[in-house]
């Protein structure tokens, strides 16, 4: 006997081609019914054999459209009505909106295909989409997410557009950014080009560099090879060291570049398309300046239709910004910002809504670990505990605010560092944005206790109830977000500094933590960070901070003898528990770097420059009973003591590691006998050593410890807000 369904599909899933995948699956089944958008989603109903009805269900949640996100279906029984044929109705408008934005996704095979096709109308136009690809989060304007509320506003659809717009059959129904030649945007090169695409593609052959209007933002590009455009391109851009991401044309390009795993080329292929960090190969056709001191290199494959035009070898494709400012994404700021820098302009007419910088990844034991989330995975919702909205306001650097509702985490894109007034204006714009996208009015306000950072000055001036999280437990409530815990855990934080409970700055600490509160079970032993914000940059500080000889290299620079001595008296010196900056401390004793240029850069050379092979520890012991303290110093005396020996410095290095992720094992092992828990959340910025990680994860494993990483959001500050978010809405 037939049956008849209801079904409501929650999530992405609207302007994703939902319907007419619906459609597809139900005719194909044999079903009738009928198929809609509202507020809430996407409703159904179907009638047919309750075998088929079954499969039809199933099929919602297994094989829905590439940029589909189905959070939720839920069935009610209906009336059998009798067999007729599947329709699309229209759109029921009223109620609540809760549909949700799409991520903006790469373009797909059949646009490639179409834009390489000379019979297609959108032979070689870069601006061609469907709804299984193109622009979403990056224009959208606001709710509800239809055309008039994008950046395509401005272009009205040419009769063959719309059509195609209309046609419930067609594979671009209801793709809102639709456009063609005749109708869309068009590019534009300044200074002027009749071709302004072949004009573009010769300047960057003949060395030139150029900017190019992206997705997200403005990118700065340079043929990879040639030593001269990329040296030129980080001399304007004042970036000394910090290494340049590029764009090549295909996998096979990449694996020209890079060693890649099975993993590394999922990322690197799939619709989200982050910028993916991978190990460079020895004779990798590359400039020297693409990453200074580097073995990895930053890919990633075109994801616009424009990139696939514009890259045909490997191209430099970084920030276009001068230094440390925040990308830009307007034409006239562009311009005026970059005209330094840039030989010349590719411009197109679509307007950028959110600035949103490439996201970029890595990969850990087959999945992904983010290192900045970004374009092609904001807005896209992050599962956590149903409870009041929250808004929680991130950290300081790489900051990234978080909104929740009704379970879901929306985490920003990265906003930067709110260190200047631009940045400032986008992480106050943006909340405003995902306020009214996503419909969310905040109860409560969570944020960073830390005194000085402006998100903390900007929560405490909203009239709003405040929930301030300790910056560490934040991190490892981020970590229990991502992997969907709640806790209780066992979560060592290890980042380079954040504001402790008593006033003094954190970084090395062993917590007992859930999602509502926590315990400081455990810490480095502090050290005095001579010059305060100066230490961050010079890490010989640290290494006078930690009191090694004077008859080291690392002393004899000019200044160590008053940094000794500021260290020494506690002038100028907080006290801090940091990892990091015992990174940096063995990093200068080592003389693999003294200054930095970018941060984490002397943790990165650290790393890179331990030989693998090499199982040593430095042992560390765990003193004190009631809090317990880890002698950071008694790990640098270690090294110390093995450079004098004449051990060699990659030898020492790894050991260094090798030290560090025991005295992980050896603290958890200790909080594990005193409270039962045996799960350990591993975060903070210092777990993207992936040596460190890689040596951590195995000796919990193998002490028989459960091990949470990240996946979804970065170990570093750009998770905190995620993490924020999560005790807000346990404590709620
Ligand atoms: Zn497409
Ligand atoms: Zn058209």
């Amino acid at each position: 006997m037939d049956v008849r369904v209801g079904v409501r599909v929650e999530g992405v899933v609207q302007g994703v081609g939902f319907r007419p995948f619906v459609h597809g699956l139900a005719t194909g089944l044999g079903l009738s019914g009928l198929v809609g958008n509202d507020a809430g989603g996407v409703f159904i109903e179907v009638e047919g054999d309750p075998d088929e009805v079954g499969r039809f269900l199933d099929g919602l949640r297994t094989r829905p459209p590439r940029l589909a996100l189905v959070e939720r279906v839920t069935t009610r029984e209906l009336d059998a009505v009798g067999r007729g044929g599947f329709a699309i109705v229209g759109s029921d408008a009223s109620g609540e909106r809760r549909a949700l934005v799409s991520w903006d996704a790469a373009t797909c095979d059949d646009c490639l295909r179409e834009m390489r096709d000379p019979g297609d109308r959108r032979h070689r136009y870069p601006f061609i989409n469907c709804t299984g690809c193109g622009p979403r989060f990056t224009i959208v304007t606001g709710v509800p997410y239809d055309r008039p509320n994008t950046t395509m506003a401005g272009f009205a659809m040419c009769g063959p557009c719309a059509a195609e717009y209309g046609d419930p059959a067609d594979r671009r129904f209801h793709a809102q950014p639709v456009c063609c030649p005749a109708c869309g945007p068009s590019l534009a090169l300044r200074p002027h080009a009749d071709v302004p695409l072949e004009a573009a593609r010769t300047m960057l052959a003949q060395g030139g560099v150029l900017a190019v209007k992206g997705l997200g933002g403005y990118h700065l590009a340079a043929r990879a090879a040639d030593a001269g455009a990329v040296a030129a391109l980080r001399s304007r851009k004042h970036r000394e060291a910090k290494p340049f991401a590029v764009m090549v044309p295909d996998l096979e390009a990449a694996r020209g570049l890079c060693e890649l795993s099975e993993a590394e080329e999922d990322l690197l292929t799939g619709p989200r398309r982050p910028i993916v960090l991978a190990r460079r190969r020895p004779d990798a056709a590359l400039a020297d300046a693409v990453a200074p001191g580097n073995g990895s290199v930053g890919l990633m494959l075109p994801y616009t239709p424009l990139h696939h035009l514009l890259v045909t070898e490997p191209t430099v494709l970084t920030s276009g910004n001068v230094s440390d400012e925040p990308i830009a994404y307007r034409d006239e700021d562009a311009v005026e910002r970059l005209a330094g820098i840039a030989d010349a302009f590719l411009l197109h007419d679509r307007p950028i809504h959110t600035r949103t910088d490439d996201s970029v990844m890595r990969t850990f034991r087959g999945r992904p670990l983010p290192v900045r989330r970004s374009r092609g995975y904001a807005p896209e919702p992050i599962p956590v505990p149903v409870g009041r909205p929250v808004l929680a306001c991130g950290a300081e650097l790489k900051n990234t605010f978080c909104l929740t509702r009704d379970g879901r985490a929306f985490v920003s894109h990265h906003i930067g560092d709110l260190e200047n007034h631009e940045t400032l204006r986008a992480f106050e714009e943006g909340i405003g944005h995902f306020r009214r996208l996503f419909g969310i009015a905040p109860e409560l306000i969570a944020y960073d206790p830390h005194p000085e950072y402006l998100s903390t000055k900007y929560a405490l001036d909203q009239d709003l109830p405040g929930i301030a999280v300790q910056h560490h437990h934040a991190h490892i409530a981020s970590c229990l977000a991502d992997n969907g815990a709640t806790g209780p855990v066992i979560g060592v934080a290890f980042d380079g500094t954040g504001y402790g409970t008593d006033g003094t700055l954190w970084g090395g600490e062993f917590l007992v933590a859930d999602l509502r509160g926590f315990e400081r079970a455990g810490h480095l032993e502090p050290v005095p960070l001579p010059g305060g914000a100066a230490a961050i940059r010079e890490p010989w500080r640290m290494a006078a901070a930690y009191g090694v000889p004077d008859d080291l290299p690392v002393a004899r620079r000019p200044g160590w003898a008053a940094v000794t001595a500021m260290a020494r008296h506690g002038v100028n010196a907080p006290p801090t528990s940091s990892m990091g900056r015992l990174f940096d401390a063995v990093a200068a004793v080592l003389g693999v770097r003294d200054r930095v240029d970018y941060e984490g850069q002397a943790a990165i050379e650290l790393e890179q420059c331990a030989d693998p092979a090499e199982t040593g520890v430095y042992p560390a012991t765990l003193s004190g009973t009631a809090g317990f303290t880890v002698p950071g110093g008694e790990i640098v005396d270690a090294v110390v003591s093995d450079l004098r020996a004449g051990v060699p410095v990659p030898v020492i290095a790894a050991r260094f590691h090798n030290g560090v992720a025991a005295l992980v094992v050896d603290a958890a092992s200790r909080i594990r006998s005193e409270t039962g828990i045996g799960t350990v959340a591993l975060s903070g910025g210092v777990f993207q050593n992936m040596l460190l990680l890689d040596r951590a994860v195995s000796g919990l494993t193998d002490a028989g410890f459960d091990v949470l990483t990240h996946h979804r959001v970065p170990p570093n500050d750009g998770g905190i807000s995620l993490g924020q978010a999560a005790v807000a809405t346990a404590r709620g």
